[in-house]
């Protein structure tokens, strides 16, 4: 039985991982960690403090939906007590997944970072990997629910490294080109384009849009649930413990390359 702890638990990811954990025969939510403590999450107790929910009910598994910041910290704090982290929650900076990384191999210890759990958004990140290497030029819309703090998407981001990555070279942008008001034309990523929409009503949409002469290919994914997350997440679950080091992409757990 692999015994996971939640933080975020009382969010709208982390009540859907309690869910989803407690619906599978392989493991069990053992504690949940938010920052409105001494309540129940789904029969869960939530405390605040990681530190004393490891001691007191030995996860073996951390899922983390919360934000950056506590996310890192989280991290963190797992590793250096042996519990592997599975992080789904989105922002961190280079800097910091370059630290977890960092004391994942010191300690060799399993950990997972997911910018998307949705197999069908992996999918899409995969052919838009494979579509950058025959077009020269393409652009990412991402649209979500207005309750999101952090844009471009984690998804959005991470699909233009790799995009930028398998293209080898910057992308083409159109020149001239002018704003006419600031931001006109999204962020910039070797010369993709970034696009973010808010907007309730929404979830999680990504599309990839590539152009080239005389035609367009379109790719786009919708999570119009959040259950949409939760296979990956169980598989993040199961793989980290085989795991002695940091792995970014449910990609990797899958064996979709490139
Ligand atoms: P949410 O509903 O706001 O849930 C976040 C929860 O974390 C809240 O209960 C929040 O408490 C709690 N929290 C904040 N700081 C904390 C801390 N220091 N320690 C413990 N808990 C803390 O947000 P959500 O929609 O569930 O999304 C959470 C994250 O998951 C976001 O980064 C989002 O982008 C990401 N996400 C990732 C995927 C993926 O597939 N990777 C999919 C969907 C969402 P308060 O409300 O009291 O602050």
């Amino acid at each position: 039985m692999i015994r996971v702890a939640v933080a975020g638990a009382l969010g709208r990811m982390g009540t859907e991982v309690i869910r989803a954990v407690s619906s599978v025969g392989d493991m069990q939510p053992v504690a949940g960690i938010d920052v409105k403590a001494g309540v129940e999450s789904q029969g869960v107790p939530v405390s605040a403090d990681l530190r004393q929910a490891v001691a007191q009910v030995k996860p073996d598994v951390l899922v983390d939906f919360t934000v950056a910041e506590a996310a890192f910290a989280n991290a963190m704090t797992a590793l250096e007590l042996g519990v592997r982290p599975v992080i789904g929650t989105t922002g961190m900076s280079a800097e910091q997944t370059a630290q977890i990384q960092a004391r994942a191999r010191e300690t060799r210890t399993g950990a997972f970072i997911a910018p998307n759990f949705a197999i069908g958004a992996v999918l899409m990140m995969h052919f838009a990997r494979l579509g950058s290497h025959y077009f020269d030029s393409a652009e990412i819309i991402e649209l979500h629910h207005d309750q999101k703090i952090d844009a471009p998407s984690g998804t959005a981001v991470k699909m233009a490294q790799d995009m930028a990555e398998a293209h080898a070279k910057a992308f083409a942008s159109n020149v001239p080109e002018k704003e006419t008001l600031p931001g006109g034309r999204g962020a910039e990523w070797q010369g993709l384009r970034l696009h973010s929409v808010r907007l309730p009503g929404l979830v999680a949409h990504h599309e990839v849009i590539f152009g080239a002469q005389g035609q367009t290919l379109t790719l786009r994914h919708d999570s119009t649930d959040r259950t949409s997350f939760m296979p990956g997440v169980l598989i993040a679950v199961r793989e980290v413990l085989k795991l002695d080091r940091l792995v970014i992409g449910l990609d990797n757990l899958l064996g979709l390359t490139t």
